[in-house]
């Protein structure tokens, strides 16, 4: 049996509706990096790439999907991950037509609220139709995000992560 997730928040008393989903604006490093390199740069909804004095960097966003246990929709992410110079054209390349027998390997390059640091753990990146961000699936490590990928996650714990993602710029 599904159902649809909702939860009376132990923060705000109000009930929230629906499958928590939460998404980054940028990749962690470009906003560490001084105007000057992000004007030469590119940050929009999907894509995202600079130059520094190390080299190129570019980034895909994406979307990891976390099971909720008894509830139809799972807890969405939607994160950045660093690509390959070769992956990144690739994609750009069939963005208006994505190729969905390609898969990409990408670091994620967010801090999720509530987890250990999930910077750099590694993931696979599955395009999908135009209409949908690519797909992440995270490669074995011994990590709680990668857990709770796998195994899914109670509405207990889905309701915490979300209490603490709605509500912590009120701290
Ligand atoms: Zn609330």
């Amino acid at each position: 049996m599904s159902e649809t997730f909702c939860f009376t928040c132990t923060c705000c008393g109000k009930r929230h509706q629906g499958s928590p989903s939460f998404a980054f604006l940028a990749p962690a490093p470009w906003l560490e990096q001084p105007a000057e390199i992000q004007a030469r740069g590119r940050l929009d909804s999907d894509l995202c790439h600079y130059q520094d004095g190390d080299g190129e960097h570019y980034f895909a966003r994406a979307v990891l999907d976390i099971p909720i246990h008894g509830v139809t929709d799972p807890f969405i992410w939607g994160i950045w991950v660093s690509l390959s110079r070769q992956s990144y054209r690739h994609y750009l390349a069939h963005y208006d037509e994505p190729d969905i027998n390609s898969t990409y390997f990408g670091w994620l390059c967010n801090y999720l609220p509530w987890y250990p640091d999930t910077y750099a753990l590694a993931a696979s990146v599955y395009p999908l139709d135009r209409v949908h961000r690519p797909s992440l699936t995270l490669h074995e490590a011994d990590h709680e995000l990668v857990h709770d990928f796998k195994q899914g996650i109670s509405m207990a714990k889905a309701q915490q992560i979300a209490e603490l993602c709605l509500h912590r710029s009120a701290d």
